[in-house]
Order: structure tokens, then sequence, then C-alpha cells
């Protein structure tokens, strides 16, 4: 049980609200262990190849939606950096109602010049992507990469603008 002071803390999670607090209680603010991550889910920012969205920016809007902080674990920037904001077993805010067995990972881009959907990510945040994915997959055995519009239920049309099963499926064989 949660104590009823305030601020509510669940692990060393703040609550920020209570629609927050009813959430946390639904899903729990950990996960129960490595066997709990099934998928590692790729999104993007949906953002233009000339705009930048930096680390500040995505933490400050995922805030504004309730979030504590960034909703996905790992977050690349177009020059490759990688960012980390939940901890593995964190459960994240990136793909409801998968939160509680999957980590997020977010490259920065998804929309071409014009504003439409396209794979726009650069030959730094491939290298990254694919070399978080090998460590991911060590530590995860049997887990599955998928893009967010592949997941059931959910309602991105388009997210992350390629095609994560034909692009990474099969590290999932390669990787111990
Ligand atoms: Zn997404």
């Amino acid at each position: 049980m949660i104590s009823e002071t305030y601020p509510i803390l669940v692990a060393d999670d703040e609550v920020v609200s209570e629609r927050q607090l009813l959430k946390e209680h639904e899903s729990g603010p950990r996960m129960e262990g490595i066997e709990s991550v099934r998928y590692l889910i790729l999104h993007c920012s949906a953002t233009r190849p000339d705009q930048d969205y930096t680390v500040r920016q995505l933490e400050r809007d995922h805030r504004a939606r309730g979030f504590r902080t960034v909703g996905y674990h790992f977050y690349i920037r177009r020059d490759g950096e990688v960012t980390q904001h939940r901890r593995l077993l964190e459960v994240g805010a990136h793909c409801r109602p998968f939160n509680r067995c999957s980590v997020g990972i977010c490259y920065e881009g998804g929309l071409d010049a014009q504003g439409h959907p396209a794979d726009t990510r650069t030959p730094q945040q491939r290298k990254a992507l694919q070399q978080l994915l090998v460590r991911l997959l060590h530590l995860f055995p049997g887990v599955r990469i998928m893009g967010h519009r592949d997941m059931p239920g959910t309602t991105p049309k388009a997210c992350p603008c390629f095609d994560a099963r034909q692009e990474y499926g099969w590290l999932e064989d390669v990787v111990p």
C-alpha cells in the first residue's frame, strides 16, 4: 500500500498528480524482473530534420503530459548521443498498455521537412541504435524488437517511421 502523505513517493518516483498515482497503482513503478521485459519498442520524436529537439525539450514536453520525466528509457539524438532516462526495470511511459513489459527507445526525428512521417535516422543514430539494441538483447534474452506502430491496440499511424521488424528482427537470432 502507498501511504497517503504528500508528496507521494512510489519507489523513488514522486507522484505528480492523482491521475499519475492511479496509473502507478494500475501498473506499478517497477517491473518484476528481466523476464518481464518482452519488447524493445522503438519510437521517433516526430520532429523535423532541421529541428533540434533536445533532451531538455523532450523532458519538458513529457512533464507537461504528467510524466515524472522522459517516458522513454533511452533517447538518441541526431548526432548519435544516447541518454538514459529510466532505469531498465522501471516502467516507462511510451506505449500503453505495454509499458509494464517493454523498454522504450526513441530517436530524434521521424518527420521530413514538410512534416510528413519519414525515416530521418542519421548514420550516427543508426549505429547508436543498433549498438543499444545489441546491449539490450544481451540483457533480456528472448525479447522482441518492435516498432511502436506494430504494437496491437496502440494508435500511432507511423511511429517510428521504419519497419523495425524487418530492420532489426534478425538481431534477435544472432545475439546470444
Ligand atoms: Zn511512438
